[in-house]
């Protein structure tokens, strides 16, 4: 099996680069069908046939229990095609999480996440691969700003202590255009979701975003994915003053006053 040399480059860029594969690691690759995870899976198998060091390597389904029928044999083809084992893991995460009139997406990422970490644990594979790429990162980094007043991203690569696995993101060095365009290239046949919420969450807002000022400024994502990284060059305010901080800076500072007060009363 044989992929672009170019899309091998970035696949073993980011491995190395981040530590993500080991001699003897097995391999579980999440799923959903999109084209963001069969490039990640396709692109793990073409690894594995020419890596200089064996890894077991599968792929599992999370099922949300959508009300809709999804068919999910083009999933089931493609692995039988690359000879990768597939486990479709019925869940009831739509009931879980599809409670309220609120958005969805972050319940509904939690439970997926929590099933198909202990689906790992159980099944004995150390590292779960997920198919968070490039734009994922920086809208995350852009959202963690705009939502939470955070500066973070997730990494890629993160031991779980809870489980005991390890998040693997073989694709972070992929742009989600040559995604698209990978899959037009390997003519990959995506699943589509039956998920309301497709293309309107909060990432999909910070998505637009930031295509509209990558269209005005082509720089822009570039110059994000550099303020992500450690190291950055930083020119950060002070942390806020606690209360008790505040106060005994005030006191501190009306004493100063008084005493320059006083001491040019006396000098004069
Ligand atoms: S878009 Fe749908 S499937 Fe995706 S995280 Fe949101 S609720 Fe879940």
């Amino acid at each position: 099996m044989k992929l672009p040399k170019w899309i091998v480059r970035r696949f073993w860029r980011a491995i190395v680069e981040f530590k993500l594969l080991e001699a003897n690691d097995r391999v579980l690759v999440g799923l959903s069908g999109g084209k963001d995870s069969s490039l990640l899976l396709l692109g793990l198998k073409v690894l594995q046939e020419h890596a200089p060091f064996p890894f077991d390597l599968a792929a599992v389904h999370i099922d949300q229990g959508f009300p809709e029928k999804v068919d999910l044999s083009p999933l089931e083809d493609f692995c039988a095609q690359l000879k990768v084992p597939l486990e479709i893991v019925k869940t009831q995460i739509y009931h879980m999480a599809f409670t309220t009139e609120q958005n969805p997406c972050a319940r509904c990422a939690y439970f997926r996440r929590g099933f198909m970490h202990n689906y790992a644990r159980e099944k004995q594979y150390n590292k779960v691969a997920l198919a968070h790429h490039l734009d994922d990162a920086v809208e995350t980094f852009l959202m963690s700003q705009l939502f939470a007043g955070q500066l973070k991203t997730f990494q890629p690569q993160s031991y779980l202590s809870r489980t005991g696995v390890t998040v693997i993101r073989p694709l972070i060095y992929f742009r989600e255009r040559e995604i698209r365009q990978a899959e037009r290239l390997l003519k990959l046949t995506p699943v589509s979701t039956p998920c309301p919420y497709a293309g309107h969450s909060a990432r999909a807002e910070a998505k637009e975003l930031l295509r509209k000022l990558e269209s005005s400024n082509p720089r822009i994502f570039d110059n994000l994915v550099a303020a992500m990284r450690a190291g950055a060059q930083q020119d950060l305010w002070p942390p806020p003053l606690t209360k008790g901080e505040f106060r005994d800076r005030m006191k501190n500072f009306w004493q100063r006053q008084e005493l320059s007060a006083e001491r040019e009363n006396t000098q004069s």
